[in-house]
């Protein structure tokens, strides 16, 4: 049977903004409630390496760090819900929000940390082949390229990251980027050009994707130069794409304000967004830096702005009466 919940702060997503603003929430004795989304963990579960989340000396591991942010914000007294949000109307107070369990959830305020997700190029044999041999995620799908050869559309960190994971598995890895420098990180970038098994096509975009029917498989690529317009044909059994990601905002759509890329807006140096009483934080709202410590800071803010609000509130409510 469905249930219906009060709570003084609902935090949707859990990636490092949401745990980090559940930790805030429930050490201000909020006792805030998450909805851990449908990836629960984020992007980081679908990373290997982190070298750069401050505080840690050697190497960990994506997915790991995730699972400290889950206990640590359960250790501090969050509801942890492994649940979706289908609907929310943020049209009035207190906030509804409706989960695919039919469970719905009426809150005080309100955290998105919807975060992000991996970007596809849309093009019609893409499609096609999805699960099939094009995949967005070289940590998820490397294992299956064992001694093959395969493609990274891209030019970002996470294209030159994830063209240095697939060399531990693959024959041979051929970058394909649209210009003629990457964006990634210097110290990515020289990993990537020392390492025998990468080649990098400059210039280049993705003009089709080559494969057969049964069974369904990809056995290339048609690249197109973008400065000669010239097609040409290379063999490949996988190709990764990883061109950038976007918001997984839609949910809010024409309830708070966004930018035109669908990044959520919030008042400069907050979290604030169009909707008193409704934060955003990290990946959702967050189009510049898009790390995992800038969403981990991001989260803190909303939830001390939340913590404002609620108290805010409060006192507005025992002057009325
Ligand atoms: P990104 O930095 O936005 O890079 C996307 C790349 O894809 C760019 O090189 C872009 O080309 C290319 N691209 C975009 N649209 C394309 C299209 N239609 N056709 C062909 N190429 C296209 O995205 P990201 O690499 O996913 O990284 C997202 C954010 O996460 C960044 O802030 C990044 O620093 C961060 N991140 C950090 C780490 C880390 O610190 N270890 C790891 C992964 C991601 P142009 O260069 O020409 O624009």
């Amino acid at each position: 049977m469905s249930k219906t919940t009060h709570a003084k702060i609902v935090i949707i997503g859990s990636g490092p903004a949401g745990y980090t603003a559940a930790i805030y929430a429930a050490r201000a004795m909020l006792e805030p409630v998450m909805i851990q989304g449908i990836q629960p963990g984020g992007q980081l579960t679908i990373t290997t390496d982190v070298e750069n989340y401050p505080g840690f000396a050697d190497v960990i591991q994506g997915p790991w760090l995730m699972e400290q942010m889950e206990k640590q914000a359960a250790h501090v007294g969050t509801r942890l819900v492994p649940d979706h949000v289908n609907m929310v109307d943020l049209g009035r107070r207190p906030f509804r929000i409706m989960c695919d369990s039919g469970d719905v959830y009426i809150a005080d305020s309100l955290v998105i940390a919807t975060g992000a997700q991996a970007r596809w190029l849309d093009l019609p044999s893409e499609q096609t082949f999805r699960g099939h041999g094009v995949s967005a995620c070289a940590t998820c799908d490397g294992f299956f390229y064992k001694g093959k050869d395969v493609i990274v559309i891209g030019g970002g960190n996470t294209a030159v990251e994830e063209a240095l994971f697939l060399t531990n598995f693959a024959n041979k890895v051929t970058v394909v980027h649209r210009r003629n420098a990457f964006r990634a990180e210097r110290i990515l970038q020289e990993r990537l050009f020392r390492h025998p098994k990468i080649d990098v096509i400059w210039n280049s975009v993705l003009e089709n994707v080559l494969g057969s029917e049964s069974p369904r498989k990809v056995v290339g690529a048609a690249i197109r130069n973008v400065k000669t317009s010239a097609v040409t044909e290379i063999r490949a059994d996988g190709i990764f794409i990883a061109i950038g990601h976007s918001p997984a905002s839609e949910l809010f759509a024409g309830q708070v304000e966004m930018k035109p890329n669908g990044y959520i807006k919030t008042a400069p140096f907050s979290t604030a967004t169009s909707v008193p009483g409704v934060f955003a934080a990290g990946d959702v709202t967050d189009d510049v830096y898009r790390q995992a410590v800038t969403a981990a800071g991001l989260g803190c803010m909303a939830a001390l702005e939340a913590e404002r609000f609620l108290a805010a509130q409060h006192v507005e409510s025992v002057a009325a009466e």
